[in-house]
């Protein structure tokens, strides 16, 4: 640290992506990315932007706004893009959170709200899980005024909570917003963004890095009401306009219209994630039922760290988290089919060289 940094942030401790080692190649089943490509119309469109990187982007996103309201059943003043979902969740804390709004989410979830919520100094409340990692919708729906945060489904754990808790949470916190971060929705849960009809304090934040294989581009969005969506275009024009690049924009229309491309690929990952999560548990794993495309599971015999550091010694790449209640897990991203047999294989022969 310098001595020129502002004490503000001195003590802020960053969000730590999983690893992207470049030593050797290994099979990636560790940052939940998709195995398959970006579709040939999404590959075309960023060519066709790429010669046009003279000129700025549109900060209002006119196109790519009119094709997501067309696909998601809203209007185009419902919805904001952003550089990854990380980017418009950030704007979301910024804007409806604050010392008579703080913010609640469960203690195991998603790494980066602690983080956003310290880098604005907002107050915040971790709530457990329960023992099998579910979240209980009660906990949200006591006490004052507050800021949700769910992830729906959760991860690290791909646990779905249904619809319907989710609209008894929002309907319980009229006077704050409640965010549904949706990153996993397609892999088989149901989204809430018909609900944000119905609820002014709902916001669905949704991503193309999963579902729609562009982590690479940073494409995220978010869906609720004109006068939510108005809030955090007040932050976004604060702080970068041209949040999206031109290439991200054309891309992200692309996508759209590649639908069946991308539900097809969501149905060979759900395949894969059931093939695998029915291989683990014969193998002895207890597996957390998961509607998202990733498998969080833990081994008897085996700790968390161990199986990772000998996967990796393989070749393969899986997530560990050094938290104490889930530090005999992993998270383990669903590819192909193909790489789910090779992961399979290779836990099999760990499992037999330590006797098990
Ligand atoms: C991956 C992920 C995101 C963000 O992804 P972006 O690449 O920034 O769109 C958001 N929330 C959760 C829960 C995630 O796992």
């Amino acid at each position: 640290m310098s001595r020129y940094f502002s004490p503000r942030y001195s003590s802020l401790v960053p969000y730590v992506p999983g690893e992207q080692p470049q030593d050797r190649s290994y099979l990636k089943l560790n940052t939940n990315e998709s195995p398959f490509p970006p579709s040939p119309g999404v590959l075309a469109a960023v060519a066709r932007e790429a010669a046009r990187l003279n000129l700025y982007s549109d900060p209002d996103a006119r196109a790519l706004r009119a094709k997501m309201a067309e696909t998601y059943g809203v209007a185009p003043d419902r919805v904001i893009v952003s550089n990854g979902s990380d980017e418009v969740l950030n704007f979301a804390f910024m804007a409806f959170a604050s010392e008579v709004c703080p913010l609640v989410f469960p203690d195991i979830t998603y790494g980066f709200y602690p983080v956003f919520a310290e880098l604005n100094r907002l107050p915040y409340t971790e709530i457990p899980v329960k023992d099998d990692l579910s979240i209980d919708p009660a906990d949200y729906s006591k006490g004052g005024k507050k800021t949700v945060v769910i992830a729906n489904p959760n991860a690290p754990t791909g646990r779905f909570l249904p619809l319907d808790e989710i609209e008894g949470i929002v309907k319980a916190n009229r006077d704050g917003v409640v965010i549904v971060d949706e990153a996993y929705i397609d892999f088989g849960g149901k989204s809430a963004v018909p609900l944000t009809d119905r609820y002014d304090n709902l916001l669905v934040v949704g991503t193309f890095s999963k579902s729609r294989s562009m982590a690479g581009a940073r494409l995220g969005f978010a869906v609720g009401s004109p006068d939510l969506i108005a809030d955090l275009n007040t932050i976004r024009n604060s702080v970068n306009p041209y949040n999206v690049n031109r290439m991200t924009l054309a891309a992200g229309v692309a996508a759209l219209c590649d639908d069946e491309y991308y539900r097809a690929n969501c149905e060979k990952i759900v395949a894969a994630r059931e093939w695998t999560a029915e291989r683990l548990s014969a193998l002895g794993f207890t597996v957390v039922p998961s509607t998202a495309n990733f498998l969080f599971a833990r081994h008897p015999a085996i700790g968390g760290r161990e199986l990772y550091l000998l996967l990796k010694e393989r070749g393969i790449l899986i997530r560990h988290f050094d938290k104490a209640r889930i530090a005999d897990f992993n998270r383990i991203t669903v590819g192909t089919r193909e790489q789910m047999e090779t992961l399979v294989a290779s836990i099999q022969t760990i499992l037999k060289e330590k006797g098990e």
